[in-house]
């Protein structure tokens, strides 16, 4: 048996647009995404002899073929034309779930990246992340990580200078959003304010801290905050104790704060952890 380990980092949006619905029914998005030091750690065991078999020590996710990591493992073995002889995923999860953080998305990418270190690259890091767009929009950008422009339905992805050293705060309150009805709503409002992507990327150039989180917009973030007061709270105490700037992440409904430094983060971060139990302190990777 063989046994390979690999970390799954989350991802905030530093900005997000949604530019229209394509005729197939999905959005056609744009999207700085940035990878952050919350991980999940994914644990593969190759050649058990047995039916493939999924572990996850968090509830209420899928441990079959529905879980993304699974998804993963069957459409790399299919397209490298191999067998693994039996396959067991183990996942011990740390990233919140339904939180926009692309949790699931970035297992899957675990799964892709260890194995094709395993099968001794087969696939290079593109052909990788496009295997990634056959099992999630998010998949690709988890592949690749860093900082980088993601388009379409996540399946063009450009990078960009990384994010210079940068702590943040990330802040999952109780509620859910279901991303379908959230796209339904976006649909039917008018979007007042887009990202500004020339800033952002200009921002990101100059390695200036300060003006990308002048440049955070996601178009979610109104829509979600109209009916969830609670974001504007959370956002508020960020912004009380010294964010560069705050936004949902995603299709939410974690809120990420950018903190000048990691004593910034923690006091932030003591002022939300009685209210929240899921806030958590990360560095930009
Ligand atoms: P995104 O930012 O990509 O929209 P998210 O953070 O909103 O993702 P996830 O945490 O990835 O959402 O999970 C959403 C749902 O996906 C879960 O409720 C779960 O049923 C399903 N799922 C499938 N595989 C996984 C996995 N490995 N980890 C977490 N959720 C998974």
């Amino acid at each position: 048996m063989t046994i390979l380990q690999e970390p799954a980092f989350a991802k905030v949006n530093l900005t997000l647009d949604v530019l229209g619905r394509r005729p197939d029914g999905y959005h056609d998005l744009k999207s700085v995404m940035q990878t952050v030091s919350i991980r999940d750690d994914v644990t593969l065991t190759l050649g058990t002899g047995e039916p493939w078999r999924l572990t996850c020590n968090w509830e209420d996710i899928p441990t079959g073929p529905e879980n993304l990591a699974w998804r993963a493992a069957e459409t790399f073995f299919r397209n490298a034309r191999r067998d693994p002889g039996g396959l067991t995923i183990d996942i011990l999860k740390r990233i919140p779930v339904q939180a926009g953080l692309a949790g699931g998305s970035a297992d899957a990418a675990a799964v892709l990246r260890a194995l094709n270190r395993y099968c001794d690259f087969p696939f290079s890091i593109l052909a990788l992340a496009e295997l990634g767009s056959l099992v999630g929009s998010d998949v690709p950008f988890c592949v690749l990580g860093g900082t980088a422009m993601v388009e379409g339905r996540g399946e063009r992805l450009r990078k960009l200078p990384d994010l210079p050293e940068c702590f943040f705060v990330v802040c999952k309150p109780d509620f859910s959003v279901s991303t379908p009805e959230l796209y339904e709503k976006l649909d039917r409002t008018a979007i007042a304010k887009r990202p500004d992507h020339r800033a952002m990327e200009s921002a990101l150039l100059a390695g200036d801290l300060a003006k990308v989180a002048e440049n955070l917009w996601n178009v979610f973030d109104p829509v979600v905050t109209a009916e969830h007061l609670e974001l504007n709270y959370i956002k508020s105490i960020c912004n009380t104790y010294g964010s560069l700037g705050q936004q949902m992440t995603g299709s939410g409904s974690a809120v990420f704060a950018m903190m000048p430094s990691f004593e910034y983060a923690a006091v932030v971060c003591n002022m939300l952890k009685d209210n929240y139990p899921q806030v958590y302190i990360a560095r930009s990777v």
